[in-house]
């Protein structure tokens, strides 16, 4: 395949009846998934979408949606998917920021997407293979982008970056990224058609996109697509529905365990043979519980939407007992900028190979700065090489925090948060006060618990240097997050910074 639409074809031809998409209301055989592909192509084309334009999906999670996604690459045209939950504000800035000849809205299985359609006066109209959904209005004015002769090198996605340092960029990434990371996540988690994948990273960002969706689709596995996390539906799942591989952000996991133990409801996953965590930081103690829960090495990954997203994998069969990150992933290059004995091997995580991105959407000097002229992606992380070769990330180059001069990598305390028992999981942010850094730590607590405070800085103080011990520790019911179980930082640093007024 050299378009991401014809990731399935094989299967199509070879195994027509088998499962490819499922949601709560819809399930659709590799054969049908063709035929639903080819039909919403055509309304999307009776609708005025041509090569080179831009059409927004606004969703949650379905069938519907991935076929649409597909449908647009079939028409050469770019899917910019965003989440429905988002504000009507995001939509709008989305909505014009893309320049997209039209919109549609997945309102059958969201409210709030549903809600979004009809402030922009969408119709309704219902599309056999899909059912219901809202379209429009047609954007006469849209500019159409020019068409690669090469179908693999023209833009299949624009996928907005999860915004946590600010707002969100606009990621032009190429057919032949998303399939260079749909086939290696294939290749790495060895998937067969047998396998049932469980779906509740956003097809909105990047990892749903290449790592869930295309890597399904080529391997001609079942893709169980979940419109929203809920900690009860995945224990159900996986005890019930077969699930072999599951994908998800740290917190999902946390969460899952912390459910399961609040509510003294044990955790079984018959078929389990992949869990993979990534998309941020994961600890030790979230690692060594799911561990001992499901008797299963959880996988940690690293990645970014510019680098589509993957670039450093464990391996299924190289358990590691430690959070790193284990190697970059075959076909791509990575280097530690800056590296030395000073920083004490710290350096910025540089990556080149073909999953760095196209650039940013008509940000040309934010991609020069981003890019080099050879074709290095700065990610803006910081990350060591152990002993071992494995890569640890150490944290991102911003939110390191400077504390009268010493370096404090908030992943360390987070780590170190973490193991106190009930915190489910923080995040820990920098504050200036009077041209200094403080640290400030956030701690989500268990449902039903109480978090004393002295005997959590006991903790802290037996576990940390004094420079890196939060001034200040504040617990919350929940850490505000992102619908891929992200915690939104700059919205708890700014909180941080308000409590001084
Ligand atoms: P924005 O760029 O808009 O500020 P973002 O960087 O969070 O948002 P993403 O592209 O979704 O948007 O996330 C990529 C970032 O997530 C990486 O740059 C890195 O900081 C972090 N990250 C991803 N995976 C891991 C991991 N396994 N361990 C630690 N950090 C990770
Ligand atoms: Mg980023």
């Amino acid at each position: 395949p050299c378009r991401i639409h014809e990731a399935y074809l094989t299967w199509t031809a070879s195994y027509p009846d088998k499962l490819a998409l499922a949601d709560s209301e819809r399930r659709l055989s590799y054969q049908e998934l063709e035929a639903a592909v080819e039909q919403a192509a055509r309304k999307l084309e009776d609708a005025g979408v041509r090569a080179g334009d831009r059409v927004l999906l606004v969703a949650e999670n379905s069938v519907a949606l991935a076929v649409c996604i597909l449908a647009v690459s079939r028409l050469q045209a770019w899917s910019a998917t965003v989440n429905a939950r988002l504000s009507a504000r995001e939509i709008d800035n989305f909505l014009s920021h893309s320049g997209a000849r039209v919109a549609l809205y997945f309102s059958a299985g969201s409210p709030q997407a549903k809600a979004h359609g009809e402030l922009r006066g969408a119709q309704s109209v219902e599309w056999p293979a899909i059912g219901t959904l809202m379209l429009g209005p047609v954007n006469q004015d849209a500019v159409t982008e020019p068409v690669e002769e090469d179908g693999a090198r023209q833009v299949a996605a624009m996928v907005y970056t999860s915004g946590t340092t600010g707002a969100p960029k606009a990621v032009m990434l190429t057919h032949a990224n998303l399939l260079f990371i749909g086939a290696n996540n294939c290749r790495m988690r060895k998937l067969v058609p047998t396998d049932v994948i469980y779906g509740v990273l956003p097809l909105s960002h990047v990892y749903g996109l290449s790592a869930l969706l295309v890597a399904a689709l080529l391997g001609g596995a079942s893709l169980y697509l979940v419109a929203r996390y809920q900690p009860e539906a995945l224990a159900h799942a996986l005890a019930n529905d077969g699930i072999t591989v599951m994908h998800g952000a740290p917190a999902m996991y946390a969460k899952l365990l912390e459910w399961s133990e609040s509510g003294g409801v044990a955790l079984q996953a018959p078929a389990l043979r992949v869990a993979q965590s990534g998309g941020a930081p994961l600890t030790m103690p979230l690692k060594q519980a799911f561990e001992k829960t499901f008797g299963l090495i959880l996988q940690n990954g690293y990645g970014m939407t510019e680098a589509s997203p993957s670039i450093c994998q464990t391996r299924l069969d190289a358990p590691r007992s430690d959070c790193s990150v284990g190697q970059p992933i075959p076909g791509v290059e990575i280097k530690l900028h800056g590296a030395d004995q000073s920083s004490e091997g710290v350096g910025e995580l540089w990556v080149r190979g073909p999953n760095v991105m196209k650039g940013y959407y008509r940000a040309p000097d934010l991609t020069a700065e981003t890019v080099t002229p050879d074709g290095w992606l700065r990610t803006g992380d910081l990350a060591r090489e152990q002993d071992d070769g494995a890569i640890a990330i150490v944290g991102r180059s911003k939110e390191l925090i400077i504390r009268s001069g010493f370096n404090v990598y908030p992943i360390e305390v987070e780590q170190v948060l973490n193991a106190y028992p009930d915190v489910v999981q923080s995040a820990v942010v920098g504050r200036t006060v009077e041209g200094n850094e403080e640290v400030i730590g956030f701690v989500e607590r268990a449902r039903d618990t109480d978090i004393d405070l002295e005997s959590l800085y006991a903790h802290l103080k037996a576990n940390l240097s004094p420079y890196k011990i939060p001034s200040e520790v504040i617990v919350l019911d929940q850490l505000p997050a992102a619908a891929t179980g992200k915690v939104l930082k700059k919205e708890l640093q700014q909180r941080a910074q308000q409590m001084l007024n």
